[in-house]
């Protein structure tokens, strides 16, 4: 499922795949051939993990039927990584989209957060 094709404009400059790509480093915790998954640089939860797909999507917006076994993938690796990371009880899927949405990165990324309140309020955007 890993996109061969060369890195387009957006995906030259945007900060997941630039993350993706070793050229900014990140705290990873996870890694295969289609997603990433680290530490949100700004954490809002005692767990807060970042997990992205390394093909350049914009968001739920713009995805395609064709992601859709790569959303799956994300989905299901939430739980085993909220786990192994210290969120022993369940934790919590967000998923921004668009500037009305408050995303701020403009990458599709799910935030996985969890542990012990309390947690600070997420930023909202705008
Ligand atoms: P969103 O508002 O859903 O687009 O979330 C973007 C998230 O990316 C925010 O929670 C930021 O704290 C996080 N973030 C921004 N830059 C970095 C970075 N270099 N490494 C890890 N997380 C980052
Ligand atoms: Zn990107």
């Amino acid at each position: 499922m890993t996109d061969s094709a060369p890195p387009s404009a957006a995906a030259d400059s945007c900060l997941f795949c630039r993350i993706a790509r070793g050229e900014i480093p990140s705290r990873r915790v996870y890694e295969d051939e289609d997603l990433i998954v680290f530490h949100d640089i700004h954490p809002a939860a005692p767990v807060h993990l970042l997990v992205v797909p390394k093909r350049h999507i914009e968001s739920l917006i713009t995805a395609a039927l064709e992601d859709r076994e790569l959303m799956g993938k994300m989905l299901l690796l939430a739980p085993r990584l909220a786990r192994e990371q210290g969120a022993a009880d369940g934790f919590r899927l967000v998923i921004n989209n668009g500037p009305g949405g408050g995303q701020e990165v403009f990458h599709l990324h799910c935030h996985v957060l969890g542990g012990p309140r309390p947690w600070r309020q997420m930023s909202t955007g705008r």
